[in-house]
C-alpha cells in the first residue's frame, strides 16, 4: 500500500501544562525513529506548551476544534488565525463529541472544514454512526451523508489536506472496538464515496483513520486491513506506555 500510516492522539479535555509537556517530550523521544506519520491534539490551553516541545520533531500539532468564523464577536470561540499563530497544523473537525454532545450539525462542520482548508490547515474530518443507527442498518447512509456534507464545496485541489477518521460512536471510549472486518467494510465504502466525489486517484490516496477504543492489542489487526490507514486514538493516547505501542505498531 502506498499510503503512509497516520497515528494521531486526541487528548480531549485532559491534562494541564506540566503533564502535557512531559507526555509530549516522552513522545518526541520515543517516536524519533518511528516510521509512520504522527499527531497530537491537546486542548487549546496546552497548544503553546506542546508546540514548543514538539517543534522540529516528527510529531504534528493538532487542535480539536475551531470556530466557524475567522474572527470577531464570538465569545468563547477560538479562531483559525489564533491556531495558526500557535503553530497548529491540523484541525480535528466533526468529532462525535462535537456532533452529539455539542450538537454541531453537518452544515456547521462543513463551514469549519472549508475555513480551515482555506487557511492551509490539514483537516481530520470525523464521521461515524450511533449504535441505534448501526442497529437500524444505517451505517452507510450516515457515513455517506457526513462525508458528502462535510466536504460540500471543497475543491478537489484541497483534498490532499483532508483526512477522514471513521469513528463508530458506540466504540468511542467504551472499550468496544469494531472488528477489523466491520471497520474495513465501512472504510472501503467511504473510499468509494470519495471516488464518486473526487475520482479514483484522490480516493486511492486519501488517508482514512479508524478510531474507537484502539489499544496496543488491537492496533495491528486493524491496521492490517487494506483500507485502514491509521488511527485516531483517545484514551490510550494519554499515556506514553499505551500510545507508543499503538503509534509504533509494525505492519
Ligand atoms: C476519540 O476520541 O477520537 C477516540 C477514538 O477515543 P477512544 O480511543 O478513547 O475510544
Amino acid at each position: 500500500m502506498s499510503r503512509n500510516y497516520y497515528m494521531a492522539g486526541n487528548w480531549k479535555m485532559h491534562m494541564t501544562r506540566n503533564d502535557a509537556a512531559q507526555l509530549a517530550q516522552d513522545l518526541v523521544n520515543q517516536l524519533r525513529d518511528g516510521t509512520h506519520k504522527y499527531l497530537v491534539a491537546p486542548s487549546f490551553t496546552l497548544l503553546e506548551t506542546v508546540s514548543a516541545v514538539i517543534e522540529g520533531s516528527n510529531i504534528r500539532l493538532g487542535a480539536q476544534n475551531c470556530a466557524s468564523e475567522e474572527q470577531g464577536a464570538h465569545t468563547g470561540e477560538v479562531s483559525v488565525l489564533q491556531l495558526k499563530d500557535l503553530g497548529v497544523q491540523t484541525i480535528i473537525l466533526g468529532h462525535s463529541e462535537r456532533r452529539h454532545v455539542y450538537k454541531e450539525d453537518d452544515a456547521l462542520i462543513n463551514k469549519k472544514v472549508k475555513l480551515a482548508l482555506k487557511h492551509g490547515f490539514e483537516v481530520i474530518l470525523c464521521i461515524g454512526e450511533l449504535l441505534e443507527e448501526r442497529e437500524a442498518g444505517k451505517v452507510e447512509e450516515v457515513c455517506e451523508r457526513q462525508t458528502v456534507k462535510g466536504l460540500e464545496g471543497v475543491d478537489v485541489s484541497l483534498l490532499n489536506n483532508v483526512v477522514i477518521a471513521y469513528e463508530p460512536v458506540w466504540a468511542i471510549g467504551t472499550g468496544k472496538t469494531a472488528t477489523p472486518q466491520d471497520a474495513e467494510a465501512v472504510h472501503a465504502f467511504v473510499r468509494k464515496v470519495i471516488a464518486r466525489l473526487y475520482g479514483d486517484d484522490i480516493a486511492s490516496k486519501i488517508i482514512i483513520q479508524y478510531g474507537g477504543s484502539v489499544k496496543a492489542d488491537n492496533a495491528a489487526q486493524l491496521m492490517a486491513m487494506e483500507n485502514i490507514d491509521g488511527a485516531l486514538v483517545g484514551g490510550a493516547s494519554l499515556k506514553t506506555d499505551s500510545f507508543i505501542p499503538i503509534a509504533k505498531f509494525q505492519a
